[in-house]
């Protein structure tokens, strides 16, 4: 198991998401964690669910509605990978 492949700093230039799990997708993106215990659901996927901590965090402003729509995109990636496992 590979972990710590993302050095965050850089942002996404060097992001391998295919090793990363769709529900671990959410800790990548480090603003937000902070939201994350504000999800009504232990894991919640961020993307449909209602009382989602991120999604009244994009809602407030505090995460920029630019890194969500990039969260979804990988997100749907990742699903799509673990639904037609290779
Ligand atoms: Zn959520």
């Amino acid at each position: 198991m590979k972990m710590n492949i993302l050095p965050i700093h850089h942002g996404f230039s060097t992001f391998d998401i295919t090793e990363i799990k769709s529900n671990e997708l959410a800790e990548y993106f480090k603003e937000f964690k902070e939201h994350i215990n504000e999800c009504e659901y232990i894991g919640c996927g961020h993307i449909k669910e209602e009382n989602c901590g991120i999604k009244k965090a994009v809602q407030d402003g505090k995460i920029s509605e630019n890194r969500y729509q990039n969260f979804i995109k990988i997100y749907e990636v990742l699903k799509d990978k673990e639904e037609h496992k290779w």
